[in-house]
């Protein structure tokens, strides 16, 4: 048992470190259903097939069917580019099998998650008083920010003696990410999408008559710190400026954008999110950490709390604690310490060298959009302000977009994916690997002609 233990961890082990440090990994594609049902059925039975061949038949068929989210041509939806360090880290948040949800079980990793959650809280100005909790992704940061939100809203209408509205609104923008509407969906709650006009830039003077036409209804106001379409920041001061004459709950969804206020250049676009009462930004996009990470954070976590605690009678020696558990915070009870592989890497390299990957991120989608600019057929279809870079090309229809980009993938060239913007079929560079050079960005553009 032992020796066949240690062989099956050395094999595997082995093989992560193989991949990890391999620089010329292919991007890979899909695999039909039927391709992988002749390829690969068959292994679950009553027998084991053994260590060998399971991991034989994963490293020859199931990887290669699995894109390299972390390659640097891969430019679709927002990208991932983990650190070696945070990766390698990932596997010894496993190997200890640490119990990330409450602070008895946990404290030491709890502990340095927490740093990290407050190095972010600094990063974005908030008080030394906030705090939260690394979730799953995006999606459920924002869901149980909006939960804790809308908690804090029906206790102070009760403590106030105001009725509950008939229906709950949560505030957002036109570029505001699917994953509100989803949180509406899953809370029955309405969606009040106010327009944001040509700059694709909510503001306050827009976002105002939602408030007053569905005053105590308002559950939060979303303001989207970098849209995933085209990483446009939404005027998040004048929203929070709002809060002098109406009291709301401000959230900030920067799942992909909010990494960039640790680079110096872009940090001015994110005033005001010092005034918001939650705020999410997702490590596994562009804070170089592995899937699945979103840091969200509470202004004052006792809403998060509020909102959130799991109450069970075997539950009762930790809910009857002042301890800090990681579980309160959001929707969830078990959890991984999923913040740990950044802690190791942000510990590891320090913040600096994070600002500069960052930075060096915007600089290079600065400097594609001027060659997009510069070619002639190619419309860029606007500035970026982060590192997405969106552009068309000149009678292209979307079957051309589509075709172009199977060939990409086909060829192992790059993986970019059409997208569009009011109805007009367009393509996108999403940039946060640094390993992605600028010949690369114009190899791709070459395949436009
Ligand atoms: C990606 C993204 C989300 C969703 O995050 P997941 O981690 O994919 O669940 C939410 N909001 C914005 C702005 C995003 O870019």
């Amino acid at each position: 048992m032992s020796d066949e233990t240690a062989q099956i961890a050395d094999m595997v082990l082995d093989y992560a470190r193989r991949r990890m440090m391999s620089t010329d990994n292919p991007l890979d594609k899909p695999f039909s259903p039927a391709e992988l049902t002749r390829l690969a059925s068959g292994s679950i039975g009553e027998e084991g097939i053994g260590a060998r061949r399971a991991l034989a038949l994963f490293e020859n068929v199931l990887a290669p069917s699995c894109i390299t989210t972390d390659h640097p041509q891969y430019l679709s939806f927002i990208p991932s580019a983990p650190t070696k360090a945070a990766t390698a880290f990932d596997l010894v948040v496993s190997a200890t099998a640490v119990y990330g949800g409450s602070w008895l079980e946990g404290s030491g990793a709890v502990f340095a998650e927490n740093e990290v959650l407050r190095f972010l809280a600094r990063e974005f100005g908030l008080p030394e008083s906030a705090g939260g909790v690394f979730v799953q992704g995006g999606t459920i940061g924002n869901l149980s920010a909006l939960v804790a939100a809308r908690e804090h809203r029906a206790r102070q209408l009760e403590a106030a003696g105001r009725p509950r509205p008939a229906r709950w609104v949560i505030v957002c923008g036109a570029e505001a990410h699917s994953s509100i509407v989803s949180a509406a969906r899953v809370m029955d709650v309405d969606v009040a999408v106010v327009p944001v006009g040509d700059s694709g830039m909510l503001r306050g003077d827009a976002v105002e008559p939602a408030l007053l036409e569905h005053g105590d209804a308002v559950i939060a106001v979303v303001a989207t710190a970098g849209s995933t379409n085209f990483g446009i920041v939404d005027d998040i001061a004048s929203i929070a400026a709002l809060k002098d004459a109406h009291d709301f709950w401000l959230h900030v969804d920067g799942a992909y954008g909010l990494a960039a206020m640790l680079a110096p250049s872009a940090r001015h676009r994110f005033a005001g999110v010092e005034r918001a009462d939650s705020a999410i930004v997702d490590p596994h996009k562009w804070l170089f950490a592995p899937f699945d990470a979103c840091a969200l954070l509470y202004r004052d976590p006792h809403h998060g709390r509020l909102a959130h605690t799991q109450h069970a009678e075997y539950l009762d020696t930790l809910t009857e604690t002042a301890d800090w558990n990681p579980s309160d915070y959001a929707v969830q009870l078990t959890r991984r310490s999923r913040g740990l592989p950044m802690w190791f890497s942000l510990a590891t390299f320090g913040a600096s060298v994070y600002r500069e990957a960052i930075e060096a991120s915007i600089e290079l989608a600065r400097r594609i959009a001027d060659e997009i600019e510069r070619r002639p057929g190619l419309r860029l279809v606007r500035q970026p302000q982060l590192s997405v870079v969106v552009f068309e090309r000149d009678g292209w229809e979307a079957a051309d977009y589509a075709a172009w980009s199977d060939r990409l993938l086909d060829n192992q060239h790059a993986f970019v994916v059409p997208s569009s913007h009011t109805g007009r079929v367009n393509t996108r560079f999403a940039i946060v690997n640094p390993r992605t050079t600028f010949e690369q960005l114009t190899a791709i553009l070459d395949t436009m002609d």
